[in-house]
């Protein structure tokens, strides 16, 4: 093997993947070499969207798209208007994978199956001449006069340009420091709230399609789908507020309360309402007869909670309980005592300081041809396919510039 390439990747990921195929496909009389220290690479896009891979986003205005990033909103911009999400959909189909796109805009291969994209990866990888190394864990790399020296457990290579695409990886973000770039500091995203509570006991499953989810005594706030799970609440409008809360709520060692609003009305609006259900339903039972088109279940709880028994009438509601209800139906307070992972959907936020990433290049503004591309960066998403859009994004542009 010559251990002199023109261009080397660290990390066979979604990143590490789409920037040597780009690279290769454009530079065939280049010498391309992809670094990974697992037996195999993408383990990440395999197991990704519960084994489906949810490749982007049907988001197609830059302006938008970036709303999703809650580090990486203001950097992403510029290069969104190189390629985005048409692109992303362009890429694939050139390359024999159709997307579809689901209700809530998530995009998923047409197959349903993770391993179309691993597949597509891997034949044009083969295709355009990209190398790829597997069991090569890289214990070292650094600058030495123009070219890079890069060590993996068994062997030593040199290369002209580095591209670092290893995801969340603590030991290269050490080495990155080493070099003099600063990383800011790593912290879970996307993750549900614990919640111990009498009030969802018993109803996982259950889901509230529209709260307002706020966490108390912070700006944060979020809106969106909500489901009751075993251990406590999930969906979006809790991964939402983990992402855009990340590192707020590991500061509060993800202890705090939130406030939910589940019908999406002003107190003194739910409170009217329920005044005329009291008229119109008098005699009906009140757990029996959900309102705000609330599951059953969820309602149920609610009710008795505002100490309204199981047998009360509409007509034998006090002015106390329906003030209750009120509360528990827009300002109910729950209290978070942790996280869990959010199963189909993670990823870590902080990495590599932004401030010192070129995004027109996505080159180090410290080290010339030391390149970045991926969750390696201090950019991630709430969940829906923006994690891997910034991954693709980010790839490309890489290839373009070396
Ligand atoms: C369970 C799960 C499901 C997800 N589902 C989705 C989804 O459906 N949609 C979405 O947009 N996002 C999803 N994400 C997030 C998405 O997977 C990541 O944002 C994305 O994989 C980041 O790509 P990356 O190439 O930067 O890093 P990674 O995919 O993590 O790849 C990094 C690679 O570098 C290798 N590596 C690390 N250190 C070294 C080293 N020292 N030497 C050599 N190689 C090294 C690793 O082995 C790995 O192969 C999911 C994440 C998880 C955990």
């Amino acid at each position: 093997m010559d251990n002199h390439k023109d261009i080397i990747i660290i990390g066979g990921g979604a990143a590490g993947f789409f920037a040597a195929i780009n690279i290769a496909e454009r530079n065939p009389n280049l010498t391309v070499s992809l670094l990974e220290r697992g037996k195999e690479g993408l383990q990440k896009v395999k197991i990704s969207g519960g084994g489906r891979c949810n490749v982007t986003h049907a988001e197609f205005v830059p302006s938008d798209l970036v709303t999703n990033y809650p580090r990486g909103e203001k950097e992403l911009l510029g290069p969104f208007h190189t390629f985005m999400t048409g692109d992303t959909i362009d890429w694939f189909e050139k390359r024999g994978v159709e997307l579809k796109v689901e209700e809530d805009g998530r995009m998923f291969p047409v197959s349903d199956s993770s391993q179309t994209i691993i597949n597509c990866f891997l034949e044009e990888s083969k295709k355009h001449g990209v190398e790829i190394l597997y069991g090569q864990p890289v214990t070292s790399f650094s600058k030495v006069d123009e070219m890079f020296l890069v060590i993996t457990k068994d062997n030593q290579f040199s290369c002209n340009k580095l591209i670092i695409a290893t995801g969340s990886n603590s030991k290269i973000w050490n080495l990155l420091k080493g070099l003099g770039h600063t990383i800011i500091k790593p912290v879970p995203s996307l993750f549900t709230f614990d919640i111990c509570d009498v009030r969802i006991k018993d109803i996982p499953g259950v889901v509230a399609e529209d709260v307002e989810v706020k966490v108390v005594d912070s700006n944060l706030v979020s809106h969106g789908p909500l489901l009751i799970t075993h251990v406590g609440m999930s969906a979006p409008a809790i991964l939402k507020l983990s992402a855009f809360g990340a590192l707020e709520l590991a500061k509060r060692n993800y202890n705090f309360d939130i406030q939910i609003n589940f019908i999406r009305y002003e107190a003194e609006s739910c409170k009217s309402i329920l005044k005329t259900a009291k008229l119109q339903l008098a005699k009906k039972n009140v757990v029996n007869t959900p309102q705000f088109d609330l599951p059953k279940r969820l309602w149920k709880n609610l009710v008795v909670a505002s100490d309204v028994s199981d047998n009360t009438k509409w007509a034998d509601m006090n002015k106390k309980q329906l003030e209750k209800l009120s509360i528990q139906l827009t300002e109910a307070i729950f209290h978070v005592t942790g996280k869990s992972t959010f199963k189909e959907e993670f990823v870590t936020a902080g990495g590599v300081d932004l401030k010192e990433i070129n995004f027109k290049t996505f080159e180090s503004k410290l080290i010339s041809n030391l390149y970045f591309a991926g969750e390696v960066i201090n950019v991630d998403a709430v969940t829906g396919g923006f994690n891997f859009q910034n991954a693709w994004t980010g790839a490309y542009i890489v290839s373009q510039s070396v």
